[in-house]
């Protein structure tokens, strides 16, 4: 697994104590239910659900819950993994957790989805928690999908509690500035990349894979900062214009499917072909694995900001370091979600409601203390890379809080 070989690098460039690291190679729990679901036709089907909750020692789990036909139980644990590493890298008193459904979302009818989500919450309900466990939205999930979580939840407790889940919509306690905040802080973390690389964004092209909360986020942004988004990509396929495109007028998937595709005047790519072109930064932005020994050496990007979870194996990290392509980690550049949820139970358990701006300010401060922090490792230990460098600051706060607490009996 990606997530437990990057862990036993970077112990060893720590040199952290090896008790520590072998705790965390293991998830503390792994909740696994079967999840019965009457089909709209009155069939019912039974479906397979995960909630893996890696380390709390910092705080309750935290983290995403997919609707994904491939999900596993290694890949939750996995995910479950980063999100540890993601909330102590951003300094939240959070631990890490991901769960999620073996199931396609799309071959599901809206009333299947929400019935599907109510039974699963009730199937975790002793697992989660506003001061235990709090899932998020991630790939097939999203505000929607919270709101039923937090109700079904909320019912079975009998009072409402906001602070059970966090991506829901602002009116039932979620937050303004959440469902942006992923694609926000890719961008934000691209703009200083480019700036620590003497990179003008004026002058700067990128090439996004992934149109949706994180990608298609992420490239707005950048366009309005001044970035030349050159390339585009959802799941049906790739655009590519080197004049640029203009990712605001482009709709989401969900409201015009052929939004992306059908873009006039663009060069049609696949997936794999918008990967490989010559621009100054590649943002992987879709699923994870996608940059792979395969393909490593055909990348022409200067430089990599990791939009999704995971996009690059470890041996395609080895070569771009090889290569000397900058890859900045998913646990730093995608982790304005988190950060913003992390705004958003704090909002529900005081009984608050931030603005916009107020949200927005704090988040960009969070992510520019973060980057600094990483920045400043960077520089500091030598031939390290990017991932190393954020490692080691997640991984120190995550070690100093085991030593502190010790092991228990
Ligand atoms: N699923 C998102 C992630 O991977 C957000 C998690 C959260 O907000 O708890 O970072």
């Amino acid at each position: 697994m990606t997530a437990r070989r990057q862990l036993e690098r970077a112990g060893t460039l720590l040199e952290i104590d090896s008790n520590v690291v072998e705790r965390l190679k293991y998830p503390q729990r792994v909740e696994r239910v079967s999840i019965p679901l009457e089909r709209d036709d009155g069939t019912v089907d039974v479906f397979t659900g995960y909630r893996a909750q890696h380390d709390s020692v910092r705080g309750p789990f935290k983290g995403g819950l997919r609707y994904h036909p491939a999900v596993t139980e290694e890949e939750c644990i996995g995910l479950a993994m980063w999100m540890t590493w993601k909330c102590a890298v951003m300094d939240l008193p959070f631990g890490g957790a991901k769960g999620g459904v073996v199931v396609d979302p799309h071959s599901l009818s809206d009333s299947e989805k929400e019935r599907l989500t109510r039974r699963f919450t009730q199937e975790l309900r002793d697992v989660i928690g506003p001061m235990h466990d709090i899932p998020a939205p991630d790939m097939g999930t999203d505000a929607e999908t919270m709101g039923w979580l937090m109700d079904a939840y909320s019912m079975q407790e009998g009072e409402t509690i906001p602070g059970v889940v966090t991506g829901k919509p602002p009116v039932i306690g979620g937050s303004y500035g959440r469902e942006k905040a992923p694609g926000r802080s890719v961008a934000i973390i691209t703009r200083q990349a480019c700036e620590y690389y003497d990179r003008p964004l004026s002058e700067t092209t990128v090439a996004v894979q992934g149109f949706g909360s994180v990608g298609g986020n992420a490239a707005v942004f950048l366009d309005e900062w001044g970035a030349n988004v050159v390339a585009l990509a959802d799941i049906d396929g790739a655009v590519y214009d080197p004049e640029g495109l203009d990712p605001e007028a482009i709709q989401s998937h969900g409201d015009d499917p052929a939004a992306v595709t059908g873009v006039s005047g663009a060069q049609q790519l696949s997936n794999e072909e918008l990967l490989t072109l010559d621009v100054d930064v590649l943002i992987p932005a879709a699923i994870g694995n996608v940059l792979t020994e395969a393909n490593a050496n055909d990348i022409n990007a200067s430089m990599i900001v990791e939009g999704a979870n995971g996009p690059t194996t470890s041996t395609a990290d080895v070569i771009f370091e090889r290569r000397g392509i900058p890859v900045i980690p998913d646990i730093l550049a995608n982790a304005g979600g988190v950060t913003v949820s992390y705004f958003e139970w704090l909002q529900d358990i005081n009984r608050q409601g931030w603005s916009l701006e107020r949200v927005n300010e704090k988040l960009e401060s969070e992510m520019l203390s973060a980057w600094n922090n990483v920045a400043e490792t960077y520089e500091i230990e030598e031939d390290i890379s990017w991932r190393d460098a954020t490692y080691v600051v997640g991984l120190q706060r995550i070690v100093e809080a085991h030593e502190y607490r010790g092991l228990w009996p």
